[in-house]
């Protein structure tokens, strides 16, 4: 089957003036101007469509849809709202993280998202099977998924910050890591799901367990992931439990690696960056979190020109509180243009981050752009509501109007948004099903 996606109002690749073919669950090739691919099978119409490549989000913890704008947490930084969300968190059972994984995925993609990247780190008694959860809901979706195996293991009698009743010990960590790793990562090109070691920050675990953690990784070929150089906070904590800087305790636990994505990477010293940087490790610039705690600005133009593979996030759903990618991608432009100056980071700038930098961060060099050979995973966006009436340059309009909603969006060859709906799910039921699990959080 091979489906001509045909003359797009705009695309976000240079050359491809008429569009693309896809062919199965991938693009066998741009069309220039003038040009009529041969042996096409089906046409869409995309004249009123801007096409990107499906948006890659790098960060998120599905379970916090539940507990978005909490009275608890509002108003207040990291520390002081883990402190408020932590035994609010403990009462998460599996269905609570079913129908919030599902509606999370759903919001990704009408977002634009193909691929999402969610980090789950808590496990009160009876949510042995998260991992698991999370799969089975994005394979019903069709989304891709890097699911990671987060963990915490260093509670408040240990001198770390959750309550003891959300952590596991190392030994149940590493062997359900490895559970997980054997029945669902993938590592072939045009995985749908793959596994990544997720311990969840450095005042929440242990030493010993970041290290045997990026062993394992090694062992099974996947990506190790954590929360680093979020807030000053972390930095005083870091220096006072082990008398290191973050970045320090990465190289003595054996992370300065091309494995490894961060979440926030904020407080780094020039030094830092350029170590990172050699290192190649990712860093997700998660923009609306930052600014919702007030975390700080990361330095993105930096980052990515010391070497890091910089990618975006919309973090989890308490402190964005939305899992809008696109607004993702609006508010990296805004902060990195208050940073840097107007001409420094322009709407091509985050569209890459979006894209191709945040398959980087995933490890992944089959999604993220549109060329012959990557996957076919498309958002595709109408530029008719009022916010766009009267906007020039269909790409710009993007970012700068706001988009937010897609109207098509491809997954593998396959469309999973259609008019601006899900295929083959009720949105108006998902949503009274999770507001009602919701209640259980109040
Ligand atoms: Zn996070």
């Amino acid at each position: 089957m091979r489906t001509w996606i045909k003359d797009p109002l705009a695309i976000f690749v240079e050359g491809a003036e008429r569009g693309l073919v896809v062919e199965g669950t991938r693009i066998a090739e741009w069309v220039a101007r003038g040009e009529t691919p041969e042996r096409i099978d089906a046409t869409f119409d995309a004249s009123r469509h801007a096409v990107l490549p499906g948006l890659v989000n790098t960060h998120h913890h599905f379970y916090q849809t539940l507990t978005r704008a909490h009275p608890a947490a509002i108003n207040k930084p990291l520390f002081a709202w883990l402190v408020a969300l932590y035994p609010i968190w403990a009462r998460l059972k599996p269905n609570d993280l079913r129908l919030a994984a599902r509606l999370a995925l759903t919001e990704l993609m009408l977002s634009g998202c193909t691929t999402a990247a969610d980090h789950h780190y808590l496990y009160p008694e009876g949510l042995e099977n998260a991992v698991d959860i999370e799969v089975e809901e994005a394979r019903a979706l069709g989304m891709r998924l890097t699911v990671s195996r987060g963990s915490m293991n260093l509670s408040a009698k240990d001198g770390g910050l959750p309550p003891d009743s959300v952590v596991q010990n190392e030994e149940t960590i590493l062997a359900d890591s490895e559970r997980v790793l054997n029945l669902f990562h993938d590592p072939r090109r045009g995985a749908q799901i793959r596994v990544a070691l997720a311990p969840c920050s450095p005042f929440t675990i242990s030493k010993d367990l970041m290290r045997e953690s990026a062993r394992l990784a090694e062992r099974y070929d996947c990506r190790l992931h954590t929360h680093l150089g979020e807030t000053e906070d972390e930095e005083r904590f870091c220096l006072k439990m082990y008398g290191l800087r973050p970045v320090d305790l990465l190289e003595e636990t054996g992370w300065m690696s091309s494995r490894v994505w961060l979440a926030h990477g904020i407080h780094f010293s020039t030094d830092e960056i350029a170590r990172l940087g050699r290192a190649k490790v990712g860093i997700c610039h998660c923009a609306a979190s930052n600014m919702v705690l007030a975390s700080g600005i990361c330095r993105t133009c930096e980052l990515e020109a010391a070497g890091v593979a910089l990618g975006l996030g919309v973090d989890g759903s308490a402190s964005n509180d939305s899992s809008n990618m696109m607004e993702a991608l609006r508010h990296a432009l805004m902060v990195g243009r208050l940073r840097y100056g107007a001409d420094k980071v322009t709407h091509r700038d985050v569209l890459r981050w979006a894209t191709e930098g945040s398959a980087r961060c995933l490890g992944r060099s089959d999604i993220g752009r549109i060329a012959a050979g990557y996957e076919a995973d498309l958002a595709m966006f109408k530029l008719d509501e009022p916010r766009f009436s009267g906007a020039h340059d269909s790409l710009a309009a993007l970012i700068l109007c706001g988009a937010h909603r897609a109207d098509r969006v491809m997954i593998a060859g396959e469309w999973r948004v259609v008019d601006g709906a899900p295929v083959g799910l009720d949105l108006d039921r998902l949503i009274a099903e999770h507001r009602r699990a919701a209640q259980h959080f109040a």
